[in-house]
C-alpha cells in the first residue's frame, strides 16, 4: 500500500501539496505534525500534515519527505477546522493562515546547524544509542547539519533526537530557530554554606572590611535571600549592590559564592499570592444572573455596559466558574488594553493560571506562550491575549470573552488571513461547544443588531460601579471667535479654564487629538505648494520634535525645509495639529504641569505604553495629550476632565464607518472621566455642535445613534444590512491596475449586476509607489454568500490567467472594515 500525506506550506497557493511516505511513517504521522518537504528546484518548506491517504496524486509525482519534524502534533483537530473556516470565509489560503498562526520558530529553517555543547562536559552513559551517535560524530567534525543527522541515523524523524540532546545539554543549536526546545538558563548565587552560619556571616564580614564592594555585595545578597539564604539573581544583587561583574566573579573565584543556573520561562508571572475576587454590587450580580441565563439559549451573549460599570468583576467571576469546570477561558483585548492594569488585576485573582500572549511578544515567547496552553499538564488555564490569540492550540475552552468587542483593530487589514478575531472567536467557541460573551460601553452596530435579531442574547448594565453618575459633557463651540470664545492656539477659554480648576485641585487632565505629528500640512504662503511624500499621494506631516517631515504610510522622512521646495520662499505655514502642537500649546499655557504625550511615537517598544500608563496612574503626569490609544479600556482613580481638541475631522472622514466610530471613541475617552468617586467633566471642542453625533455623545445616547446609523446603513446598502467584500488592485503602474480594474468589476457586474460599486481609487490612491483600485461588492442578506465568493474565486482565477495583469496584485477583504 502506497502512503501520502497533503501538506499545507506557507505560500499563498490555495492548494495543498501530496508527499509521499513510508508505511512506517505512516504508522506515526498524524494531522498537525510538521514536516520538512521538497518544492520547487531547490526550496525547502517546513510544512503542516493537514491529512493521510492512500491516493496518488494525478498531476505529478510526489516526492518524498526529507525531515519529519515532531512526535506529536503541535496543531490540534480543532485548529485545523478553525484554520479551513477561515481560509473559507476570509477567502485566503490555509498557509496564509498557517503563516498566522504559528509562531515564527516554528516555521524553521532545514538547514539548522547543531553543535557540541562545549561549555560543559557531560557523562556520556546518560545518552542512548542514537544520541550517542550524534554526539559522537560532534567528536570529529564540529558541526552537523539535520540531514547529517538524518543520515547518521538514517530516519527523517530527528527532531526528537535532538530535542534530547539538547535536554541533556550536550549540544547546542541555532539559537533563533531551536529557542523552542532551548530552555532559558538564568544565573543565581548562593552564599557557601561554610558562611551560612551566624557567625561564619559575621567573621566573613570582618575578613571583607578591606574590600568594601564585596562587603557590599554580601551584605545585599544577606538582604535579598533573608534568613533562608536562597540563591539570588545575580542581575538583581548586582543592580541591589550596584557591584561591578568583576566583583562578584572576585567572590566566586575565592569560593565566597556559589553560582547556579536555574531553568526558567521567559514570560515572567508574578503575583502569586492570589486575592479573592470581589463581591459584585446589585446591579452586577443582576447582571451576572442574565448573562448565566442568556448563555442557556443563546452561544453568544453580548454585555452592553456603560464606561466604568463594572464589567471586569464580572468577566472574573465568570472565569472562576469555567475554570473551576477544569476548562479553559480565552480572555480577548485590544493590543494597547493589554498593559499592566488588567492583567495585573487577573493575576492578583489567578496567579500563575493566566499566561498572557501579545504581538509585541518575541517568536520565542509567543513559542512559550503556546506550549503551555497546549501542555496538559500546565497551570495556565485563562489566556488574555490580543487578536492573533485565536490561534493558539487550545483544546478546551469553556468561554471566550471579547472585551471592546467594537474595536477595528480586531480585524486584521495586512497580511492575509484578513480576519475579524471577535468573529473568529465565536467560530472557534463553537467548534469547542463553548459560549463567547461580547462586551463593550459602546458595541459595534453589528453585535447590537445580532442582539436585537435575538441572535445573539443581550444584557444591560446602566449604572457606573459606586453610582458615579457618567461624566458631564459640554459641547463648545469653537466657530464662533467673537462674543467670549477666543481660542489660545486650538484651546478655547473654556477648555483652559477647566484645566486650571483641575490642577489646581491636583486631579488629572486627558486631552484627546486623533493626529500624531505636528502638523498634518505645511503649506506655502507665496505658492501654496505643501511638500508630499514621493512614494505616497499623502501630504507629509510635520513632526516638531525631530524637526522632520514624515509621511504616515510609508515611514519615509526627510529633514524639514526651510524655504518652499517649489519657490524658494521662506515663507512656510503648517495647516492642522496632531498631538505633538497640542503638547507643546499645553507646556506652554500650563508650565507647571507635568505633561506626556501618549501615540504611535512615543509607545514604541516593549513596554512603551505600559511606561506612560503607569505614569498617569501614579500621577506623575498632569496632563497627559493622546490619540485613540487612550480610549482602550483604561481604568484611572483621579483623571478629573477629558477634552477632545477637535470632534470635527473624525466626524469627517471618509468612510461609512465614521460616525459609529466618532460615537464610539468620544464615548470611551469621555469614559476615563471620573470613575471612581466624583463625576468626571468632558468638554468637546468643534465647529459643529449640532451634529447629531455629537448630541448622541452628550447625551450618551447608545440606542439613538444606532437606530439613526442603521437607518442609514439599510439606505445605502452598507453591513451589517448587507455583507460587503473588497477587493483591492494594486500596481505600480497607473494605467495597468485601471485597465485591470475595469476588467475586474464588469466581471463583477456579469455575475451581480448593480451590486458592484467601482473601480475607485481611494482617498489615498498611491501607497508606496503602487497605485490602489477598489471595487465593493454588495451582498444582500439572503443571496448565498458562499455562493458569490466561488463566482469572486472563478473571476478570479481567469483574471490571473490573463498574461498583461499577471503582475497586479489582488486583495479580497471580506467584511472590509
Ligand atoms: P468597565 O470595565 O465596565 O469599564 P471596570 O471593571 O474597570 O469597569 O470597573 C470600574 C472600576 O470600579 C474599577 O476601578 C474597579 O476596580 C471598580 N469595581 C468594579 N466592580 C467592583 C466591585 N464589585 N467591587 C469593588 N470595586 C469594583
Ligand atoms: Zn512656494
Ligand atoms: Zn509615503
Amino acid at each position: 500500500m502506497l502512503y501520502f500525506i497533503d501538506v499545507i506550506l506557507p505560500i499563498p497557493l490555495q492548494k495543498l501539496f501530496t508527499y509521499s511516505i513510508t508505511p512506517s511513517e505512516a504508522s506515526f504521522l498524524k494531522a498537525g505534525i510538521r514536516v520538512a518537504v521538497p518544492f520547487g528546484k531547490s526550496k525547502i518548506y517546513t510544512g503542516l500534515v493537514f491529512n493521510i491517504h492512500n491516493n496518488a496524486p494525478t498531476a505529478y509525482e510526489a516526492k518524498e519527505v526529507h525531515q519529519i519534524l515532531d512526535e506529536t502534533p503541535i496543531v490540534n483537530k480543532i485548529q485545523l477546522e478553525l484554520w479551513q473556516w477561515i481560509s473559507n470565509y476570509y477567502m485566503c489560503t490555509l498557509g496564509d493562515v498557517m503563516r498566522a498562526a504559528l509562531p515564527s520558530a516554528f516555521i524553521l529553517e532545514s538547514e539548522t546547524v547543531v553543535t557540541k555543547n562545549f561549555i560543559k562536559e557531560i557523562d556520556e552513559s546518560i545518552l542512548k544509542d542514537d544520541e550517542f551517535l550524534i554526539y559522537e560524530a560532534l567528536h570529529h567534525q564540529s558541526s552537523l547539519k539535520i540531514h547529517d543527522i538524518s543520515n547518521i541515523l538514517d530516519t527523517k524523524n530527528v527532531l526528537p533526537v535532538i530535542k534530547r540532546l539538547i535536554e541533556k545539554e550536550a549540544i547546542t543549536v541555532d539559537e533563533e530557530v531551536y529557542e523552542k526546545y532551548k530552555p532559558k538558563l538564568v544565573r543565581y548565587v548562593k552564599l557557601q554554606s561554610n558562611f551560612s552560619t551566624e557567625k561564619g556571616l559575621q567573621s566573613l564580614l570582618e575578613n571583607l572590611s578591606r574590600a568594601p564592594k564585596q562587603r557590599e555585595v554580601i551584605m545585599t545578597l544577606f538582604s535579598l535571600s533573608a534568613t533562608t539564604r536562597k540563591p539570588v539573581k545575580v542581575t538583581d544583587l548586582s543592580i541591589e549592590s550596584k557591584a561591578s561583574s568583576q566583583t562578584i566573579k572576585a567572590l566566586l573565584d575565592k569560593g565566597i559564592l556559589e553560582e547556579y543556573y536555574i531553568q526558567t520561562d521567559r514570560v515572567q508571572y508574578n503575583g502569586t499570592d492570589s486575592e479573592a475576587s470581589k463581591n459584585l454590587n446589585n446591579h452586577q450580580e443582576t447582571a451576572l444572573t442574565e448573562i448565566r441565563g442568556s448563555f442557556n439559549k443563546h452561544n453568544v451573549t453580548l454585555l452592553h455596559g456603560v464606561t466604568s460599570s463594572g464589567k471586569t468583576e464580572i468577566y472574573v467571576k465568570l472565569i472562576e466558574n469555567i475554570i473551576a469546570e477544569g476548562k479553559q477561558v480565552l480572555y480577548l483585548l485590544p493590543e494597547i488594553a493589554l498593559t499592566t492594569q488588567l492583567v495585573n488585576r487577573l493575576q492578583t485573582y489567578f496567579g500563575e493560571q493566566v499566561a498572557i500572549f501579545h504581538s509585541k511578544y518575541s517568536t520565542q515567547e509567543r513559542v512559550e506562550v503556546w506550549n503551555n496552553v497546549l501542555s496538559s499538564a500546565s497551570k495556565a488555564k485563562i489566556v488574555l491575549g490580543a487578536r492573533s490569540s485565536v490561534f493558539l492550540p487550545f483544546n478546551n475552552l469553556g468561554l471566550i470573552i471579547v472585551d471592546e468587542e467594537h474595536e477595528q483593530s480586531f480585524k486584521q487589514f495586512d497580511p492575509a488571513p484578513r480576519y475579524h478575531a471577535r468573529d473568529t472567536a465565536v467560530v472557534l467557541a463553537s467548534i469547542h461547544k463553548a459560549k463567547t460573551l461580547l462586551g463593550s460601553a459602546t458595541p459595534s452596530l453589528e453585535s447590537y443588531f445580532n442582539a436585537k435579531q435575538d441572535k445573539y442574547g443581550f444584557v444591560e448594565l446602566t449604572h457606573r460601579y459606586n453610582n458615579v453618575l457618567m461624566p458631564d459633557i459640554e459641547l463648545v463651540d469653537i466657530k464662533d471667535k467673537h462674543k467670549r470664545k477666543r481660542m489660545t492656539g486650538h484651546f478655547s477659554d473654556r477648555l483652559i479654564e477647566e484645566i486650571t480648576e483641575v490642577l489646581n485641585n491636583k486631579q488629572q487632565v486627558i486631552l484627546f487629538q486623533n493626529r500624531r505629528g505636528f502638523s498634518p500640512i505645511v503649506e506655502c504662503n507665496t505658492c501654496g505648494h505643501s511638500p508630499q511624500c514621493p512614494n505616497c499621494d499623502v501630504s507629509l506631516t510635520y513632526h516638531r520634535y525631530r524637526s522632520q517631515l514624515r509621511c504616515h504610510y510609508c515611514g519615509y522622512n526627510m529633514a524639514m525645509l526651510q524655504d518652499c521646495m517649489a519657490c524658494g520662499s521662506p515663507d512656510l505655514d503648517s495647516k492642522g495639529f496632531g498631538t505633538e502642537q497640542i503638547e507643546e500649546e499645553v507646556k506652554l499655557l500650563f508650565p507647571n504641569a507635568k505633561v506626556a504625550r501618549m501615540d504611535l511615537d512615543t509607545t514604541r517598544g516593549k513596554y512603551g505604553y505600559e511606561k506612560i500608563i503607569t505614569a498617569l496612574e501614579q500621577e506623575e503626569i498632569d496632563i497627559l495629550v493622546g490619540t485613540q490609544m487612550l480610549t482602550k479600556g483604561l481604568d484611572f482613580r483621579n483623571v478629573k476632565l477629558v477634552g477632545i481638541m477637535n470632534a470635527d475631522n473624525m466626524l469627517n472622514f471618509p468612510d461609512f464607518r465614521a460616525h459609529e466610530r466618532s460615537f464610539q471613541l468620544m464615548v470611551q475617552v469621555s469614559g476615563r472621566a471620573g470613575r471612581t468617586e466624583e463625576r468626571g467633566k468632558v468638554l468637546i471642542q468643534t465647529y459643529n455642535p449640532y451634529h447629531t453625533i455629537l448630541q448622541q455623545v452628550s447625551t450618551n445616547n447608545y440606542i439613538n445613534m444606532f437606530n439613526e446609523q442603521m437607518n442609514d446603513r439599510y439606505n445605502y446598502k452598507y453591513p451589517p444590512i448587507y455583507k460587503q467584500i473588497k477587493i483591492t488592485l494594486k500596481h505600480k503602474d497607473y494605467n495597468k491596475v485601471e485597465t485591470a480594474s475595469i476588467w475586474f468589476a464588469k466581471s463583477l457586474r456579469h455575475f451581480f449586476g448593480d451590486a458592484v460599486l467601482g473601480p475607485e481609487s481611494p482617498p489615498i490612491g498611491r501607497i508606496r509607489n503602487q497605485f490602489h483600485k477598489n471595487i465593493l461588492v454588495k451582498i444582500p442578506k439572503k443571496q448565498s454568500l458562499s455562493k458569490t465568493k466561488e463566482a469572486i474565486v472563478k473571476i478570479n482565477n481567469s483574471f490571473l490567467s490573463i498574461k498583461d495583469f499577471r503582475s497586479v496584485k489582488v486583495i479580497l477583504n471580506v467584511d472590509n472594515f
